[in-house]
Parts: C-alpha cells; sequence; structure tokens
C-alpha cells in the first residue's frame, strides 16, 4: 500500500510538470512583472514566499528525522545540499525582495506553489527514507554525484548572483522596472531562471532518483514558458532592449 501511494505521489509529480508546461505556455502566472486583476484576494509577497517554500524545507527534514539519517553520511550530504537551497529560498530571500509588504501577490498562486512544493518535498524527502542505507559513502566518489554536486552548485550560484542583480534594479528604483545589465544578463533575459533550472538537474544527477529527475523537470516545465514570457515583456516594454539577447539559453533561445 506505502509503495502504491508513493508511485502515485511520484507519477503526479510528473503528470504535473506535464500540465504546467503545456497551460504555462497558455496562461503566465498572474505574479510580478505578469500580474493582473481576477485572480481574487492578494496576500504580502514577503508571507507568500515562505509559505510556498516552507513544505519544501520542512518535508524532507521530516523524513531526515524519521529514517534517522543523521546516522548516515550520503542522506546527511544530500540534505545539506537540499537545505542550502531552502533555508534561502524560505527564509532569506522573502526578507530580501522588497521593502515594502504591499498586498500584491495572489493568495491562489500562494496555494499552488504551496501544494506543489508539499508534494516535490514530500516525494523527495520519502524517497531519501527509503533508499537511506542504499547509498554508500562509495556514492560520493561516483562521478553522477561529483558532476552533479558541480552543476548543482554552478546552478545555486548563477541563482544567487542573478536574483542579487535584480534586486539592486528594484532598490534603485522601487516602482519601476529597469533593463539589467552586465554578466549574465547580457546573454539572456532571465539567468536566475537558467540558475534554477540547471540546480535541480544537478539534484537530479547526484541523486540518481525519479523524484530528483521529476523535480527538475517541473522546474523546467515551469520556469522555460515563464522567461519567454519574461523576454517578450522586456522587448515589449524597452525599446532599447538589446536585441542579441537570447531568453533563458545563452546564444540559442
Ligand atoms: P523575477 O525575476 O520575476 O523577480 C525576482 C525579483 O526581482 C522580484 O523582486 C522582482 O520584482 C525583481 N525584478 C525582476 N526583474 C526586475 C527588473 N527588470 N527590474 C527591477 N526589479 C526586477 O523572479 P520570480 O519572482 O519569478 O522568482 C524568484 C525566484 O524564485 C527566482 O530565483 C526563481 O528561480 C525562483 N523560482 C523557482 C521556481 C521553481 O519552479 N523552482 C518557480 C518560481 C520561482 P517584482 O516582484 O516587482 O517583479
Amino acid at each position: 500500500m506505502l509503495n502504491l501511494t508513493y508511485n502515485v505521489f511520484l507519477f503526479l509529480q510528473y503528470g504535473l510538470a506535464l500540465l504546467s508546461f503545456v497551460a504555462l505556455f497558455f496562461v503566465t502566472a498572474p505574479y510580478g512583472r505578469h500580474s493582473r486583476k481576477g485572480w481574487g484576494p492578494r496576500m504580502g509577497e514577503r508571507f507568500a514566499w515562505i509559505l510556498m517554500e516552507f513544505p519544501a524545507f520542512f518535508m524532507i527534514l521530516l523524513f531526515y528525522v524519521l529514517a534517522r539519517g543523521w546516522t548516515l553520511i550520503v542522506p546527511t550530504v544530500f540534505i545539506l545540499f537540499w537545505e542550502l537551497h531552502y533555508v534561502q529560498r524560505t527564509f532569506v530571500y522573502p526578507n530580501l525582495i522588497r521593502k515594502s509588504d504591499r498586498k500584491i501577490f495572489p493568495v491562489t498562486v500562494a496555494l499552488m506553489g504551496f501544494s506543489f512544493n508539499l508534494l516535490n518535498g514530500g516525494v523527495n524527502g520519502w524517497y531519501l527514507y527509503r533508499t537511506a542505507s542504499q547509498y554508500t559513502v562509495a556514492w560520493l566518489w561516483d562521478i553522477r554525484f561529483i558532476l552533479g554536486a558541480a552543476v548543482f552548485l554552478a546552478g545555486y550560484g548563477i541563482n544567487l548572483y542573478a536574483d542579487r542583480e535584480l534586486r539592486k534594479l528594484r532598490d534603485k528604483n522601487p516602482d519601476e522596472y529597469s533593463v539589467p545589465r552586465g554578466g549574465l544578463f547580457e546573454l539572456i533575459s532571465c539567468p536566475n531562471y537558467f540558475g534554477e533550472m540547471i540546480e535541480w538537474f544537478g539534484w537530479a544527477l547526484m541523486t540518481w532518483s525519479w523524484p530528483g529527475l521529476a523535480f527538475a523537470v517541473f522546474t523546467f516545465a515551469n520556469l522555460f514558458p515563464r522567461a519567454l514570457a519574461n523576454h517578450r515583456w522586456y522587448k515589449k516594454t524597452f525599446k532599447n532592449y538589446p536585441k542579441d539577447r537570447k531568453a533563458i539559453i545563452p546564444f540559442v533561445l
């Protein structure tokens, strides 16, 4: 029964990725620059981010404790990587984004984010719980782990850097959007999404797991259409927007 439940949740993760990928080409999630009326009540942006991301932070930790993960090296390394991202995203990022806390974030979007993170944190945590003793220390020398960890950290670094650059623009000009300049922004409109996407492909590689891959696929399905929408928005909004800049994949798209 437990096996069946796990498989159903895993299947749901892949199903949601596919559904989101198709739907997000037609409907861009209505927050940030794509904010618009007709999506019901709104809440403070800071609290929305904490609410959305908390289940991902918490669920994996719960399974780690249930599995007594601290007695095992590889699960401990995995959770350190995961929480490196989620402590930042849940507790640090929301406190940096905006000085004011106007009610601008649609509750529906926050609830969708919350539900997905509950599922995703749960399935990744459950997977680690089920397999905790199967990863021996030798896994840390496996090329999949080494490459995956390197890709994860590279993506994490890019994501942090790009979010920080955007924040600087927001701080300089709290009520307007500006054209980001420098670094990866010269190549693509959304380096933060690019970093996030490669980060979770790194996770999939280093854990070599179906739930890890499901999260990587979902992140791509979620952020790729939004990056295209952001890129279109930049080109429409700024007449002088750099012509050679791509949306999300340097030199390609
Ligand atoms: P955005 O790039 O749309 O916005 C990030 C922040 O920068 C916001 O505060 C935004 O302000 C500000 N900003 C963005 N562009 C400009 C600009 N040109 N000028 C001034 N300020 C700007 O990212 P998201 O809000 O969509 O995502 C935030 C983080 O969450 C990212 O790191 C992303 O990778 C991650 N994320 C991950 C997902 C996943 O599936 N794994 C899903 C969604 C997000 P404002 O709010 O006013 O637009």
